[in-house]
């Protein structure tokens, strides 16, 4: 189940791709990272259900069987970051809808803009990796989804919003969901017409 932001509660596949060059401290997935993991047979992956720190290669076919497997209509491709691969075949490939989780820091090429349905951007900025987020992607944005753990995060915000096209839907996201966080998001939204994401899946049991 899709637990953040626009699509919330919508049944959904998952294909989380290996790596990333972003480097966030508190990333919840770092078995994504490259040097980080262990490589498996797709179909044993798939047949174990393994979770964490284990990764397979797959080819665009494999993928499409399984997404067709799991009886949703839904897909979310995120990471790592998705964009450090060519999403472009895969994408094609999907009947479904797609949405592409990314940090914007990767500038999706225009066959590629057009492809997919949902563009959620959660912008990474100041991280270790040293990348910036690409305007372009935050006004090719379907929504935002800022992550949020302290003031500063909100005026970081504000000034990426200056690329974005107005109007554009944007979630606030607290860490952890501390309860500091929480606050802060649910005033900062309150404030200036922005929504906050909870992370439902989580609340559900659901990674
Ligand atoms: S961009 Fe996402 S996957 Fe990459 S380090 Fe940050 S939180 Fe983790």
């Amino acid at each position: 189940m899709q637990g953040e932001a626009s699509h919330t509660g919508t049944p959904s596949a998952f294909i989380r791709l290996h790596g990333c060059s972003v480097g966030c401290p508190w990333c919840d997935t770092p078995y994504t990272w490259r040097d980080q993991v262990e490589t498996a047979d797709f179909q044993a992956l798939v047949e174990a259900s393994k979770e964490a720190a284990v990764v397979a290669s797959a080819s665009v076919e494999m993928l499409c069987d399984w997404v067709a497997a799991q009886n949703v209509q839904h897909v979310v491709i995120t990471g790592g970051e998705p964009l450090e691969q060519d999403l472009l075949p895969l994408v094609e490939a999907l009947p479904f809808v797609v949405q592409v989780e990314t940090s914007g820091t990767v500038a999706a090429r225009p066959e590629l803009a057009r492809a997919v349905d949902w563009w959620t951007v959660s912008p990474k900025v100041g991280m270790p990796g040293g990348l910036a987020v690409q305007p372009e992607m935050l006004r090719l944005a379907s929504e935002i989804k800022m992550p949020v753990s302290r003031d500063s995060d909100i005026e970081t915000l504000k000034a990426l919003l200056l690329d974005a096209r107005p109007g554009t839907p944007v979630w606030l996201q607290p860490l952890s969901l501390s309860k500091r966080a929480t606050r802060l998001c649910v005033d900062a939204a309150g404030l200036n017409g922005w929504r906050v994401s909870l992370q439902t899946h989580k609340m559900a049991g659901m990674r």
